[in-house]
């Protein structure tokens, strides 16, 4: 006898952003797992746009979404949806429930509704409108706009099963008869995220916890429709260090606002996939390990906290972890992000030569931006206050004197670290005393790299205009 293996469909996951002008922190994590599982399963990830709400859609406010999944590396499979454009399917779908009998038209008007809640409240009854067209003949309907209303069953009970939430159970009695089309045939936000989950083939919704309510409506649409309810998992909303709501200062902000920080995307991944996902104890991990270890049964329950500490820690693992030109990269990305000018090819060689240093003491690009300014800016300097005085605290003679010993000298840190050494005993002086006005005339600043290692990546003849400046500056 020979088993027929189960046929398994192919998981189809979504990220159906509303645009609101930019990607949220939030709105990113929730793109990372439905891209995460879509990846480990080998199945697909759609894009669906809620752009319903006209006066919000605009391109940009859509482009900023697009532009934050793809800084973050998460590529979705074929065209984004627009769910606005799907409307007239939404419509179809709610006249096909009246034909099934589980919705019906209603001409309550809001002054109606409002005086049956009044009653109710006065009676001590729960203030859910019921509407008496639920149940009225045909015949008796006005020919006057309507609205459509799901026929939602008023006995019994509507259990979702979520996976991270667990069974979840709502009394019917507390859900009421939601409105599917509104009286201008336009249709509510409920009907059509089932509408198109269901036509997008979508298995499983992945999303925050505060669609959990919403589910259990959608479950009665996907009921009334006759149709199979996805799989739900809805992730607790990350909340601030302390346990409160995120707050904009702790971190409630788009993506764009991480790029500009000089986040690496892949420590960004990384940090993301562990607020609210984890895998044993590991904290640093690859996008290709995140990828075949991500599952939805060890997605939390508790409100993960996002920790600025934690991201920055990661962060520079990331930059160590880095290869040099693929930091190289991400660094040049930056710069045309930022609109700050291209790297020349000196200057590009010189940060690959520099990069190993750079990025074993860098959390972000901004910080190996900034310790790479020595490459980036040309003199003369903007000097400081502190600069400028250890500069002057030797007088130009000594500089001179010291540069012209550098003149025919192999060009190598080592070596000049020896020279300038021998140069300083032979002067009387500390090396720290010549040293420091050595680094104030190489790079404007009193804190850099070493200064030999400086020296070595600028390169001779950099290393020497740069001195014979200083020196003609100061004489
Ligand atoms: N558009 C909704 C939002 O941005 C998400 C809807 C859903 O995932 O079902 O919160």
């Amino acid at each position: 006898m020979t088993a027929t293996p189960p046929v398994v469909p192919p998981v189809v996951t979504r990220f159906a952003p509303s645009p609101t002008g930019f990607l949220h922190i939030g709105g990113a994590r929730t793109a990372l797992f439905s891209w995460l599982y879509a990846r480990h399963t080998g199945g697909v990830m759609l894009l669906r746009i809620e752009d319903t709400d006209r006066a919000r859609s605009t391109p940009e406010a859509t482009e900023a979404i697009f532009e934050g999944l793809r800084w973050l590396g998460l590529d979705w499979d074929g065209e984004a949806i627009s769910q606005f454009a799907r409307a007239p399917r939404h419509a179809e779908v709610a006249h096909e429930m009246i034909a099934r009998g589980t919705a019906y038209r209603c001409w309550s008007s809001v002054e109606e509704i409002e005086a049956f809640r009044e009653t109710a409240r006065a009676e001590g009854r729960p203030p859910l409108f019921r509407s008496p067209w639920r149940d009225a003949d045909p015949a008796t309907a006005p020919d006057a706009p309507y609205v459509v209303r799901l026929r939602a069953p008023r006995e019994g009970e509507t259990v979702v099963e979520d996976v991270v939430q667990g069974t979840v159970t709502w009394k019917n009695e507390t859900l009421d008869d939601l409105i599917l089309l509104r009286s201008d045939g336009t249709p509510t936000y409920m009907l059509a995220v089932v509408v198109d989950d269901h036509d997008m083939g979508v298995t499983h919704v992945i999303r925050g916890d505060d669609h959990l309510t919403n589910a259990a409506r959608q479950t009665l649409i996907y009921r009334a429709m006759g149709w199979d309810v996805p799989v739900f998992a809805h992730i607790p909303l990350i909340h601030g260090p302390d346990g409160a709501k995120l707050s904009k200062r702790h971190g409630a902000l788009g993506v764009e606002a991480y790029r500009d920080m000089g986040y690496l995307p892949e420590a960004m991944r990384n940090y993301l996939a562990r607020l609210g996902w984890s895998h044993g104890n590991d904290e640093f991990f690859t996008t290709e390990q995140a990828i075949s270890w991500f599952d939805l049964t060890h997605l939390g329950k508790a409100p993960a906290r996002f920790d600025f500490a934690k991201l920055e820690n990661l962060s520079g693992q990331h930059i160590r972890a880095a290869d040099d030109a693929h930091l190289l990269a991400e660094l040049e990305a930056f710069l045309a992000a930022q609109k700050r000018p291209p790297l020349t090819e000196v200057q590009r060689s010189q940060i690959l030569r520099a990069m190993p240093g750079l990025k074993e003491r860098a959390r972000t690009l901004l910080q190996i931006i900034d310790m790479a300014s020595f490459i980036l800016v040309s003199p003369p300097f903007a000097m400081d206050e502190a600069a400028t005085k250890a500069l002057a605290s030797v007088p130009p003679e000594t500089l001179e004197k010291l540069t012209s010993r550098l003149r025919n000298v192999t060009w190598a840190a080592s070596d000049l670290e020896t020279i300038v050494r021998d140069f300083a005993a032979a002067e009387g002086l500390g090396l720290g005393k010549i040293a420091q006005p050595l680094r104030v005339a190489l790079s404007g600043r009193t804190v850099s790299l070493g200064v030999f290692d400086m020296m070595e990546i600028l390169g001779r003849e950099q290393s020497l205009a740069r001195l014979d400046a200083c020196i003609k500056a100061g004489s």
